[in-house]
């Protein structure tokens, strides 16, 4: 059993749908080194990308709420839409894992500074069924050590609902990059020891400190999407996380749509190629293809 546990749902639910919608903005600090953003995909584009993996965790990202202080993370063009927020995007999400129950699993997003985030959360859980939280301390410019966000760890905890945080670098200008740094979930781990957390992407180019923390709470996992299309990061902080003994700690997530969960695994048995002629040490590709098979749900708490 393969089960992807970082997707993003697709904007657009048909072709047509993604043609009419406008050419999104480049980014000044591209997502990948080899290849464009991608951009207006659809719900087939994402049913055909997922044929290799049995199952998936698939959310959006919800936008800040009307009125708030903080420059707006995302959208990156700055203009936040009704379709941004919370309720819209949960709805979008819930939407593509009612027509795909079988394979998709539905996280929803909350802001922190939503005046009303409780009660989406309810709402996310009781009427659309989602069953776990993404977030983006960076793409939602909110202190993961604050009041607000703490309310949400709160009754994430209580609900046994498993958070996805997106943590490390990002092309957000006015967020905090500090906010996506994931020592701070050694704190927050620390207060919720029950909850479960996933960091995303190992924190990249954060790997390090990411490991630290993943090694010390059992509760606290990294997703390895991502990563493997900058070789020289990819294969040190593997090798990291194999000295230090966390490489059961990593779980398979893709980042669709800026990688596929095929090539994600393609790459695994070629993460020691640039050693080739060195005497550096292997990373072991054995237990880095574990990742693939682990049992995240299990390690979620949604068998
Ligand atoms: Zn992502």
């Amino acid at each position: 059993m393969i089960i992807d546990v970082h997707t993003h749902a697709p904007r657009y639910r048909t072709r047509a749908e993604a043609d009419a919608a406008p050419a999104p903005a480049a980014s000044a600090a591209p997502m990948r080194p080899d290849r464009p953003d991608p951009s207006r995909v659809t719900w087939d584009d994402y049913l055909e990308a997922m044929r290799p993996v049995d199952r998936t965790i698939v959310f959006n990202i919800a936008a800040q709420p009307p009125g708030d202080p903080f420059p707006p993370g995302l959208p990156i063009d700055g203009v936040v839409r009704s379709s941004d927020l919370a309720r819209d995007v949960n709805d979008a999400t819930a939407a593509l894992v009612r027509a795909h129950p079988e394979k998709l699993i539905g996280f929803m997003s909350v802001h922190p500074r939503d005046p009303h985030v409780l009660d989406e959360m309810d709402r996310a859980v009781g009427d659309l069924g989602l069953r776990g939280i993404k977030l983006g301390p960076n793409y939602q410019n909110f202190d993961p050590l604050g009041e607000e966000a703490s309310r949400v760890f709160a009754r994430a905890d209580k609900l046994g609902l498993p958070i996805l945080m997106h943590q490390g670098t990002s092309p957000v200008q006015f967020a905090d990059l500090d906010w996506a740094h994931p020592r701070h979930l050694d704190r927050v781990a620390t207060r919720f020891p029950g909850l479960r957390l996933v960091i995303a992407h190992f924190a990249h180019p954060w790997q390090v400190d990411a490991l630290a923390v993943i090694r010390k709470h059992p509760n606290v996992w990294a997703d390895i999407s991502a990563l493997h299309y900058r070789p020289w990061s990819y294969y040190t902080s593997l090798r990291l996380a194999a000295e230090w003994s966390v490489l059961h700690k990593l779980l398979f997530g893709s980042d669709w749509p800026v990688a596929t969960p095929q090539e994600t695994i393609d790459a695994i048995p070629h993460v020691n190629d640039i050693l080739e002629g060195t005497r550096l040490p292997r990373v072991p590709v054995d237990e880095l293809m574990a990742a693939v098979h682990r049992d995240a749900l299990d390690a979620l708490g949604l068998d």
